[in-house]
């Protein structure tokens, strides 16, 4: 699972979700965008067109889909509720992992119920060009014990393990950069997939309205 806000997906995310698929030697790879993220501002875009964004960016890549399930439920996107949903589907032995970026990561003991997060996944943490600040000290103690050191570990048990993971390609891509490039008029090419992008425009997604 790698789930976020996709507001909107670009090629960080997507190439990232293909690599971590080839890395892990994973089935599946679930992008997840939340309905309302809880720790953050509501995002520009609803949630369906983040969706219908998405779609279009996996296009037919291999292995990855867009998955609706946080649309599906009210209230707040609570991480933990999806991949509770994800282990009924794929049942107690598979091995499932969630992914997400060392930025994300630095906030995972603000998250709801950290400690259910392990106990349903496992948790890969991507390294992220210019997002390299230390731990804070209560999730040194939350990931105590967890961390392995390969991807080889995680095929042991189902759940529990922690892996920081350099990808093969890391990219200075935000969702923020992307917002702010469309507010001021600038080029997104190469950003994102040309067919978001042909649908941004389209919608004139992101500028002031
Ligand atoms: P924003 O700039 O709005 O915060 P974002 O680009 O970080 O957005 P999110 O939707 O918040 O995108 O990210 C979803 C997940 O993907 C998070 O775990 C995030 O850390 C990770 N991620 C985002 N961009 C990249 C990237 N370029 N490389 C690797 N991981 C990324």
């Amino acid at each position: 699972m790698l789930g976020g806000t996709f507001d909107p997906v670009h090629l960080g995310h997507l190439r990232s979700a293909v690599e971590l698929q080839e890395c892990l030697m994973l089935d599946r790879v679930h992008m997840v965008p939340a309905s309302m993220p809880p720790l953050r501002d509501e995002p520009s875009v609803p949630p369906e067109e983040r969706l219908a964004l998405l779609r279009l960016g996996i296009g037919q890549t291999p292995g990855l889909t867009a998955d609706a399930r946080e649309l599906e439920r009210h209230g707040p996107s609570y991480s933990a509720d999806t991949l509770a949903s994800l282990r009924e589907e794929y049942g107690a032995e598979a091995r499932l992992v969630m992914a997400l970026g060392h930025d994300a990561f630095l906030r995972l003991v603000e998250w709801r119920t950290p400690e259910r997060l392990f106990e349903l996944a496992h948790l890969v943490v991507i390294d992220r060009p210019d997002h390299d600040a230390p731990l804070p000290d209560a999730l040194v103690e939350l990931i105590h014990r967890r961390e392995v050191d390969c991807s080889e570990a995680l095929f042991q048990e189902p759940a529990g393990s922690l892996l920081r993971l350099a990808l093969p390609t890391r990219m200075a891509i935000s969702a923020t950069e992307v917002r702010r490039r469309l507010l001021e008029g600038s080029s997104i090419r190469y950003l994102l997939p040309e067919a978001v992008e042909a649908r941004i425009q389209e919608r004139a997604l992101y500028r002031r309205h």
